[in-house]
């Protein structure tokens, strides 16, 4: 019969195939990629790699001989154009097409764009991939003047690791407080106090209305009219599901591709996982899309073990960390929608932990230094899950 087709090489994607194997599945896989690189775990090209503490092989999720080994026809650099579930085929770059038994789309997110004139200026950055990385490095040279717009994980990760090595930071937020979409005032303040600590500039409720220069980037326009120069601007404002192949095959979408607690999409031929895919949350009552290497590998499991008709439900707690500077933070759970925060711990010192609820109800944690309590807030927010399957 035809293979099981996998649609994009990055986390998720890798989790898949070998999921598959350790499944049992002994057909053909066949994995689609348009990066040049095998599957990569993505959270250190903004953390040790983006320092050029880290190698590129260490970013490998298997090492080179681990696919051939295993079966799996990695195809690289090879983009998938078009998916046609009525002929149950991919069709990729040059007009070939791929039979599938079943297909499974892992194709993830990629940078939002700025939305300002000058976003496509030569030294406008974004970072989702090596090949991004590294052409960010070529040019941050010590000393250059670096603009980060977004103060969310990523930009606040890149703002220590550019400030580590020489560069001069200043990061430009649009809501009140930096993380504000992910943390509470306490944690927003915190990862404010650890920038400025180290000498980066943090300016908050501040609009950006373009990115000057002619060529290259000279300079980050702000709402006030004031222009902060810059060698280097760095786009950190969101990034945007890689959903066009679905959406053209008329596969449900709802914030990502639609999937089930089995990760099947509206095709019962195919399915979604990762970044992509929005699921049922039985613990938090609605549908959510995780950007997480929790969700990847978590949902990717349980795809492999539903495309072999095993039984599974995909309901997890979700988990997320950060690094910025010798800080660890890890969240367990959704924030959003709390109603009422209880800090535990030494703010001051830099350990501590905040604990969120909705109606009375724990819905996250966030550990600074405090990987116990994290692990802690895990099994908490667990146990709703658990009780249900005991019922
Ligand atoms: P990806 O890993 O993005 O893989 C998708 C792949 O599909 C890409 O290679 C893409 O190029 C390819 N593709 C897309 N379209 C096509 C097509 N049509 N044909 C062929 N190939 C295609 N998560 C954490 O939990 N903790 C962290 O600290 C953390 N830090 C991060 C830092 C950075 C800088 C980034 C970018 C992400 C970070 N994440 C972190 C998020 C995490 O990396 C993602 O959630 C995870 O990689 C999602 O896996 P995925 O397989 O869904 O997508």
């Amino acid at each position: 019969s035809a293979p099981f087709v996998i649609i994009g090489a990055g986390q998720a994607a890798a989790q898949a195939a070998v999921s598959l194997r350790a499944e049992g599945y002994g057909g053909e896989i066949v994995m689609i990629g348009d990066e040049t690189h095998l599957p990569y775990q993505r959270p250190p090209l903004s953390k040790a790699f983006l320092a050029g503490e880290m190698s590129a092989d260490r970013l490998e999720l298997k090492a080179p001989n681990f696919y051939p080994d295993s079966g799996i026809d990695v195809r690289l650099g090879t983009r998938a154009v078009r998916l046609l579930p009525a002929a149950k085929a991919v069709e990729i770059d040059g007009g070939i097409r791929i039979a599938y038994e079943r297909a499974l789309i892992a194709t993830g997110t990629r940078a939002r764009a700025l939305p300002v004139p000058g976003a496509d200026l030569e030294g406008v950055f974004s970072i989702r991939s090596i090949d991004d990385v590294a052409r960010f490095r070529a040019v941050a040279q010590p000393g250059a003047k670096l603009v980060i717009v977004g103060g969310g994980y990523i930009g606040l990760e890149v703002a220590a690791k550019a400030n580590r090595i020489g560069l001069d930071v200043t990061v430009v937020e649009g809501q009140p407080r930096v993380l504000a979409r992910v943390a509470c005032e306490t944690i927003s303040r915190y990862a404010t106090d650890l920038q400025l600590a180290h000498g980066v500039r943090v300016l908050t409720s501040m609009g950006v209305s373009a990115i000057t220069g002619t060529e290259r980037v000279t300079g980050v326009e702000l709402v006030t009219g004031e222009v902060l120069p810059a060698d280097l601007v760095l786009a950190a404002v969101g990034a945007v599901p890689n959903l066009e192949l679905a959406a053209d095959a008329s596969l449900a979408i709802e914030n990502g591709i639609r999937v089930d607690a089995q990760a099947r999409t509206s095709d019962p031929s195919i399915y979604a996982v990762g970044d992509v895919a929005s699921f049922p949350s039985g613990l938090y009552g609605r549908r959510i899309r995780l950007e997480s290497v929790q969700n990847a590998i978590d949902q990717a499991k349980a795809a492999a073990k539903a495309m072999l008709e095993g039984a599974v439900t995909y309901d997890p707690v979700p988990w997320f960390w950060s690094d910025q500077y010798d800080t660890k933070l890890q969240i367990a759970g959704l924030l959003d929608g709390f109603d009422r925060t209880e800090c535990e711990g030494d703010v001051a010192a830099g350990r501590f932990c905040v604990r969120y609820f909705a109606s009375e109800r724990l819905i996250a944690v966030c550990s600074v230094n405090d990987p116990k309590s994290h692990m802690l807030a895990r099994r908490a927010l667990a146990a709703p899950l658990a009780q249900g399957s005991a019922a």
